[in-house]
């Protein structure tokens, strides 16, 4: 990784929301983690990040959730500064300034789409020569899910989730997501299913991907509705009964399928269409099951640069 040169003053970065279409829970590992398979779908409710000329670091957070987003260390956008800095030794200067569209602690990886792009922002503020291929690398290290923020589309993850190999998703997809006035841990979410397991509670895991993989290959909409599967859901359900609620409206109000989306809160609904999506919208909001619903469609590019 070197410099090259033409300076910016400033770089604007849209990273991407994610929805597990497919979330396949495995057993607890020895290292703590779970066998994943998790098919990502990215979609266009995006966060901006625009990083600037600095004298060390400085985040700024505005947006939607923008008061619980720390500014300091633990924000995956400064961590993304750090990391790339170390590894290209260059100094870590850059006021870089994130505006959230992603509901926080969501289940839509807001954090980890932040990371992904203060990652693409600073490489380019910096003028560092670096590859996609090394950007992915850097990606996996802060965190599973911003490698895919990187690549966007639909793709399938295993392991921890942090292998991605793209998928062929040939409809666009409408959704609605239903975003709650709180938000849910994912580590909570999984300590809940372990529990739930132990105790005989949860329903038997996800089958394959293989089907659902062939209805997105053949943008068959009503095979895609039925496939759709999140194992963490009773879990999410478990710690936050509300939200099924939320399900029974959008399934009231025309949903071809809704769910949890990652570790919830946020409800995923896919619809028939743009126009069908807008009244589900209405209608979830009308019902008061959740502080805001937001229309998206996918797949949507990954983290990119705009200006
Ligand atoms: P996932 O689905 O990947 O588990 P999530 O969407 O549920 O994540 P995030 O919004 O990514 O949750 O963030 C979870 C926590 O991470 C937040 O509560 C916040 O304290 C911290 N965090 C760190 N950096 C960020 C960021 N840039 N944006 C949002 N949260 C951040």
């Amino acid at each position: 990784m070197g410099r090259v040169p033409a300076a910016r003053p400033s770089v604007r970065v849209r990273a991407p929301a994610k929805v597990n279409l497919h979330l396949g829970v495995g057993p607890l590992r020895p290292d703590g983690y779970h066998e994943l398979v998790n098919l990502f779908h990215a979609v266009d409710l995006v966060d901006e990040i625009i990083a600037s000329p600095g004298d060390g670091l400085r985040v700024t957070v505005s947006g939607e959730g923008a008061a619980d987003v720390p500014v300091d260390r633990r924000n995956l956008v400064w961590r993304a500064a750090e990391l790339l800095a170390d590894t290209a030794d260059v100094p870590a200067d850059a006021r870089l300034d994130i505006h959230k569209a992603i509901p926080v602690a969501g289940g839509m990886a807001g954090g980890s789409a932040d990371g992904a792009a203060a990652l693409l922002a600073c490489a380019r503020l910096w003028n560092l020569d670096v590859g996609a291929a090394e950007l992915a690398q850097l990606a996996a290290r802060l965190g599973s899910d911003s490698n895919f923020a990187l690549v966007g589309g639909t793709a399938l993850g295993t392991g921890r989730g942090e292998v991605v190999a793209a998928v062929a998703c040939v409809a666009r997809l409408q959704w609605v997501f239903a975003i709650a006035d709180h938000g849910v841990s994912a580590g909570a979410a999984y300590a809940e299913l372990d529990r739930l397991r132990a105790a005989g509670m949860a329903p038997p895991p996800a089958g394959s991907v293989d089907a659902l993989l062939a209805a997105l290959a053949a943008g068959d909409l009503p095979r895609i509705a039925a496939g759709l599967v999140n194992d963490l859901q009773p879990a999410t359900l478990s710690l936050a009964p509300a939200l099924a609620d939320t399900l029974k409206s959008g399934a009231a109000h025309g949903a071809l399928a809704g769910l949890v989306s990652g570790s919830g809160p946020t409800c995923a609904f896919l619809c028939a269409d743009a126009g069908a999506a807008t009244l589900l919208a209405a209608g979830l909001e009308a019902d008061g099951v959740c502080r805001t619903a937001r229309v998206a469609s996918g797949p949507a590019p990954g983290a990119r640069v705009v200006g």
